[in-house]
């Protein structure tokens, strides 16, 4: 018996060395060789790398790009902010990643968790390694609720919500319904963010919901934002001026949320800019509290070579290529080109990172494509109305795509981007055939007389 044992145990060390040995090999192996290799790697199959990934497989031929991207359901993000008003299902929001990505690319379920520009690979998370010829990162921009004190165990209930998140989306509309009195508080962070005009629209949708339920009277609506303007462009923030007062909004500038305390319905906002309280707390409480956390680059990209100093892929603000490894090409969130964070931005810049990779590729000397900034924010102001914000980030400049004053809440602008826009992203976007309304704009606002 205890031979036996003796035995088996020797068998067990012999065979675990054998196996161990045999991992530490396969897993050296694949940490040197490249398990696969690419024409194109997409990193992120979000909206902008999807743009770029579809067209590009296409252009290609079969399997020449990859696209990493770990989540199976891809999200568009710009319908949270209509769940979050009860306006539309959280269904119509997602689909699975397998059936947005076009089937010429290959599809890799992980994160890539290292890029090595010197060597053209990217490491995924199970260690193994890609390689490619070029490079398009488009990673997003990571949420960062463990940014404010205490938000992580007070969300998803006692009427904390997010639109932010898919996870926390529903709650939105289920807490604002439940709420009919005290103090409703909607918050925007200081740091860089994705649709920075998403904060404040659901406050206006809250304004509905309480005004259609008879409780309007008995809610103080109060946005509280950690800059000093409701919008960056002043032609959008006299318009949102004008709507907040209109729906009795209390703007609050330079209110920055630092600390929720979930049991005692309490958030603290730090005063920021250089008025004579800067510096100092405010503790609110609230009945219902709507967060935008604050956003920051992934680590993996903020610590990686192809990084500036704020984190974000650092590219040439028209080429979209990156400034050191000309291989490389970013676009979206994750970029740094200093534009609003949006869809609309995405779109239009993966028209502009195509024509000059595909380019580059080909060897072509056709000029390279300029991007000039556009972005665009949807404002949501009610059920039917809508103050449709396009601008260059650049520049500051409107570049509205209709003749009326976009600047004005319109019925057409709200029809256009809650029933248009959403199949136009599945069908157009994703599979990268829109880039954007500028073609459009030639024929309805030949000379921008916005
Ligand atoms: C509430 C809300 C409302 C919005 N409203 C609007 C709007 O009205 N109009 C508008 O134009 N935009 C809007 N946006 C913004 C818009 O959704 C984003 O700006 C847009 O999706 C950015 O595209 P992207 O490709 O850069 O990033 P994303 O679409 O976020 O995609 C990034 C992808 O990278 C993946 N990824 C992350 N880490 C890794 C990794 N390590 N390896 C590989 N892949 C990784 C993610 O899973 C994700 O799929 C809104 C966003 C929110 C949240």
């Amino acid at each position: 018996m205890l031979a036996a044992k003796f035995v088996s145990r020797s068998s067990f060390r012999h065979s675990w060395t054998r196996f161990a040995s045999t991992a530490a090999a396969a897993a050296a192996a694949a940490a040197t060789t490249p398990a696969a290799s690419y024409k194109l790697v997409v990193i992120g199959g979000g909206a902008g790398g999807l743009a770029v990934s579809s067209t590009l497989a296409r252009a290609l031929g079969k399997n020449e790009v990859a696209v990493i991207e770990p989540s199976p359901v891809h999200y568009q993000q710009p319908l949270f902010t209509f769940v979050g008003g009860g306006l539309k299902d959280f269904s119509e929001t997602h689909r699975p990643t397998a059936d947005v990505v076009s089937p010429d690319a290959r599809l890799i379920q992980q994160a890539a968790a290292e890029i090595d520009p010197e060597a053209s690979t990217v490491t995924l998370a199970d260690g193994s390694k890609v390689a490619y010829d070029f490079l398009v990162v488009a990673t997003g921009i990571e949420l960062n609720f463990a940014g404010i004190k205490g938000l992580e165990d007070a969300i998803g209930k006692d009427g904390v919500a997010s639109n932010y998140s898919p996870k926390y989306v529903q709650n939105t509309y289920d807490f604002l319904q439940n709420t009919t009195k005290g103090n409703a508080l909607f918050t925007m962070p200081a740091t860089p963010i994705k649709c920075a005009g998403a904060p404040q629209k659901i406050a206006y949708l809250a304004d509905e919901i309480f005004r259609e339920k008879g409780v309007r009277s008995n809610v103080a609506i109060n946005y509280y934002t950690g800059l000093g303007k409701i919008f960056a462009v002043d032609k959008y923030a006299s318009a949102m001026n004008a709507v907040a007062k209109d729906r009795d909004v209390n703007v609050n500038l330079f209110h920055d949320l630092v600390e929720v305390d979930g049991p005692a319905k309490k958030a603290t906002f730090k005063l920021l800019g250089d008025g004579p309280r800067a510096g100092e707390s405010i503790t609110v409480p609230y009945d219902f509290l709507h967060v935008t956390p604050p956003m920051k680059p992934l680590d993996f990209i903020k610590n990686s070579p192809i990084a500036n100093a704020a984190g974000y892929v650092d590219v040439n603000q028209f080429t979209l290529q990156h400034n050191k490894y000309s291989n490389i090409y970013s676009l979206g969130d994750c970029s740094s080109l200093p534009t609003s964070k949006t869809a609309a931005a995405a779109a239009a810049q993966s028209q502009v990172l195509k024509h000059n990779l595909l380019n580059q590729i080909r060897g072509s000397d056709v000029p390279a494509a300029e991007y000039n900034g556009y972005t665009s924010c949807p404002l949501v102001t009610g059920k039917h109305k809508l103050v449709l914000a396009e601008f260059s980030g650049y520049t500051g400049t409107p570049q509205e795509t209709f003749f009326f004053n976009q600047a004005k809440e319109h019925a057409f602008s709200y029809w256009l981007t809650a029933d248009v826009l959403p199949a136009v992203y599945w069908n157009s976007m994703l599979k990268g055939t829109w880039a954007g309304p500028a073609p459009i704009r030639k024929l309805t606002n030949p000379t921008n007389i916005n």
